[in-house]
């Protein structure tokens, strides 16, 4: 495997694509290719090259987590989301934007079974063993989103710059579809630049898990007030981070047998999320 160190972002998005992968920190990456999951013959890396730090409302897709959790000038769901994600050493490797893109911890997708997100016509986990799957957006993939992150960027109405384009980060995500199984699609050589997150009057970001420290979320709430207007999302219980229209949409859950409890603790940490705001 070769590993390019290009000077430019032009160089880089020249070599991305035709079995290259962009590596920042790594930390979601490295694992993925070693597993045979991801087939890249070469990896570049842009660590150097994708903007890193906050300059107000701005964040650079190259901060790493363990520098938000401690930034004061962020919002609090956001700073909550990073400091619950992971473990120290990962969040001191793992940028915000690889974040946003890492894959699903579905066993069955990570035990490479010939599922529908690989490609497949089944869902091996909704016959299955499914007690950490989703409880929306689950008829064809019953994944669970495992960003913490993404929940808290959505709830907060963040946008994203990237090479090509802009757009909010609620839109990066869709269902897995026939045609196309990828959840967070980017153009070949598309690089995420930066996140605009704009400040709310205040902002939440609670989660279940199954210990205290280093866990991914069972369900992460995450919510945010700003001019009267709350916006919710929810980690952990979809394919992609899902925006919850109101907490009485929480009544249109489509739990497997084993996902049910999902939504009594979603409906627990909104009603807290919203106390607390
Ligand atoms: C054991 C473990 C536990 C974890 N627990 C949690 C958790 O509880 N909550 C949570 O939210 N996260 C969790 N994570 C995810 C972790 O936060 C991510 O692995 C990390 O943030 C990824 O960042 P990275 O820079 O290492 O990405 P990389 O591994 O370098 O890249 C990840 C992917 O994103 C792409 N990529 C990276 N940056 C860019 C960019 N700027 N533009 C375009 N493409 C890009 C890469 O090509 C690759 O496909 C966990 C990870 C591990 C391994
Ligand atoms: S939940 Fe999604 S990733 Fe897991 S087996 Fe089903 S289709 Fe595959």
């Amino acid at each position: 495997m070769e590993l390019l160190r290009p000077s430019s972002l032009e160089e880089a998005t020249a070599a991305l694509g035709n079995g290259s992968r962009a590596l920042v920190g790594g930390t979601e990456l490295v694992p993925l290719v070693r597993d045979g999951l991801v087939q890249a013959d070469t990896l570049v890396d842009v660590r150097d090259l994708i903007p890193r730090g906050i300059d107000g409302s701005r964040i650079g897709a190259g901060t790493t987590l363990a520098e938000l959790e401690v930034e004061p000038q962020i919002p609090e769901a956001l700073r909550e989301a990073c400091r619950l994600a992971a473990s120290p050493q990962l969040r001191n490797m793992g940028s915000v934007g690889g974040n946003l893109l890492q894959s699903t911890r579905c066993w069955y997708w990570r035990l490479k079974y010939p599922c529908y997100l690989h490609g497949g016509d089944v869902c091996h986990a909704k016959a299955g063993e499914h007690r950490e799957h989703a409880i929306f957006g689950n008829e064809r993939c019953a994944s669970a989103h495992p960003s913490d992150v993404a929940a808290a960027l959505v709830a907060l109405g963040a946008s994203m710059r990237t090479t090509s384009r802009e757009l909010p980060v609620a839109d990066l995500y869709r269902l897995p579809t026939d045609d196309n199984r990828d959840v967070a699609p980017l153009e070949p050589g598309e690089l995420i630049l930066d996140l605009d997150v704009p400040t709310p009057d205040s902002s939440v970001y609670l989660k279940a898990m199954e210990r205290q420290r280093y866990a991914f979320p069972l369900v992460g709430v995450a919510a945010a007030r700003t001019a009267g207007t709350t916006r919710i999302a929810l980690a952990g219980v979809a394919p992609i981070p899902w925006l919850l229209a109101s907490p009485e949409a929480l009544d249109e859950a489509t739990p497997l047998p084993r996902t049910a409890y999902k939504v009594d603790i979603a409906r627990a940490l909104v009603r807290r999320a919203l106390e607390a705001l």
